[in-house]
């Protein structure tokens, strides 16, 4: 990683940023940390500014703040029907103030009723671990593995934890009662979306007691075409880069329409022979599906409702 540096507060822990599908659903997003110590090759949300790329900030009264934003938001009657947590960063690598920073901010949002879907390619410790298993009703989390190669790992994510490890932590969730969805993204074309690939993955995932399976393809455009550039061989952006190039020799987002269509039919016919779901996510996939790929959580009961405003 590079530079970790540490402030007390950030200018608002909660942030609206998010696809408009979500927006209009009343989630917020929440991040531990600015800037990604785990800085994947394809990551899009490390785009913007390169010179910026080496430093991620850390804030020490971030949980504190998250609670204190929570009760204002109460106080107003509008607290968020879900948030996000980790939507453009990691918060679990392994830093132990991080990981405090983390189970604060976990504690506040439980505490206030608020529903969390926490995705993750880190490896919770137990203590947040812990936290999430008091409220199994208020928590969705996400693990994401987009492949068990090894030279997928050292190619496109060299500093996620390593599958092995994330399988291990999701059977621990899963044994202290905490609702876990599986992910595989970035699929990158003939680097991890063969049935060759998917098949040992899907099995892996059941094994742990995963069911529901979210899958998206690697989002390209020019800015993560350009950091790719900068961070793996040519052959390989070389062989890439055909797979996202318009009728006009122009780089597009997404890989071919149909040839997505032909594949996530062929991974949903896998997940079915391990009686798992395979889901495709939506906003990654606007131009062939609409609806949501994420968990949205029951409505709160009257009750426990009055007790938070
Ligand atoms: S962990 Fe997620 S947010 Fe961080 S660099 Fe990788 S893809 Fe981007």
């Amino acid at each position: 990683m590079g530079e970790l540096r540490i402030s007390e507060k950030k200018s608002r822990a909660f942030t609206s940023g998010l696809p408009q599908c979500l927006a209009d659903a009343g989630v917020l997003a929440f991040n531990v940390v600015s800037g990604c110590p785990v800085d994947c090759h394809y990551c899009k949300y490390q785009t913007k500014d390169p010179s910026r790329a080496d430093v991620v900030h850390l804030y020490t009264l971030l949980g504190q703040q998250a609670r204190d934003e929570l009760a204002s938001l109460a106080r107003r009657g509008s607290l968020p029907n879900m948030v996000l947590f980790n939507t453009v960063s990691e918060s679990f690598f392994g830093n132990a103030l991080a990981n405090r920073v983390a189970g604060e901010a976990l504690e506040a949002l439980f505490s206030a009723g608020v529903y969390v879907n926490l995705t993750t390619k880190g490896i919770m410790p137990r203590s947040v671990m812990d936290i999430a298993s008091r409220y199994p009703h208020l928590i969705t989390v996400t693990v994401n593995v987009a492949s068990l190669s090894e030279s997928f790992h050292r190619l496109f994510e060299p500093r996620v934890a390593m599958p092995d490890d994330r399988f291990h932590m999701i059977r621990r969730l899963r044994e202290l009662g905490v609702p876990v969805r599986g992910r595989i993204e970035p699929l990158v074309p003939t680097e991890n979306d063969s049935a060759k690939d998917l098949e040992p993955l899907l099995a892996r995932f059941r094994e742990v007691g995963v069911k529901d399976v979210v899958v998206a393809y690697l989002h390209y455009g020019v800015d993560v075409a350009n950091r790719l550039a900068r961070r793996v061989s040519r052959v390989q952006t070389a062989l890439l880069g055909p797979w996202y190039r318009g009728p006009n020799g122009e780089t597009v987002h997404l890989v071919d329409k149909e040839y997505r269509k032909r594949k996530y039919t062929e991974f949903k016919q896998i997940a079915q022979r391990y009686s798992m779901r395979l889901l495709v996510c939506a906003c990654r996939n606007a131009d062939i599906y609409s609806g949501r790929c994420f968990v949205m959580p029951a409505p709160i009961q009257g009750p426990e409702k009055k007790k938070l405003l």
